[in-house]
């Protein structure tokens, strides 16, 4: 369960990147319209906007991954890393939780998005 987290980091950092690369192709694309200042002006200021959000996404992951609590894992007693109100340990999958209200409970992905919902 830990590796799907990092891989949906990794997911939202490959989209920040391809951004980077639609922003650099859309202000060389306006390079082609030197003739209209209007439309080269145009084209450049989306291709700064791509850029712009792409670093804003990347400082979003930035945010995400301070969220992770280091945590000593009761069952192997080693230090692994968790994100969210629930997850499970990085090396024996035994399931955590930084609720005391959800300790002893089964473990459910559910208990994260809940949490969510209740933040937006
Ligand atoms: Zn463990």
């Amino acid at each position: 369960m830990g590796l799907k987290y990092s891989s949906k980091i990794n997911k939202i950092r490959t989209f920040a990147l391809s951004l980077i690369f639609v922003g650099f192709v859309v202000m060389y694309i306006g390079i082609f319209f030197r003739s209209s200042m209007f439309v080269m002006t145009l084209f450049m200021i989306l291709g700064l906007l791509f850029i712009i959000a792409s670093t804003v996404i990347y400082f979003w992951i930035g945010m995400l991954s301070t969220k992770t609590v280091q945590v000593v894992c009761p069952s192997c007693n080693k230090i692994t890393k968790m994100l969210g109100r629930v997850d499970m340990c990085m090396y024996c999958n035994e399931p955590l939780t930084l609720d005391p209200d959800l300790a002893g409970k089964e473990f459910d992905e559910k208990y994260n998005r809940k949490q969510k919902k209740k933040k937006g």
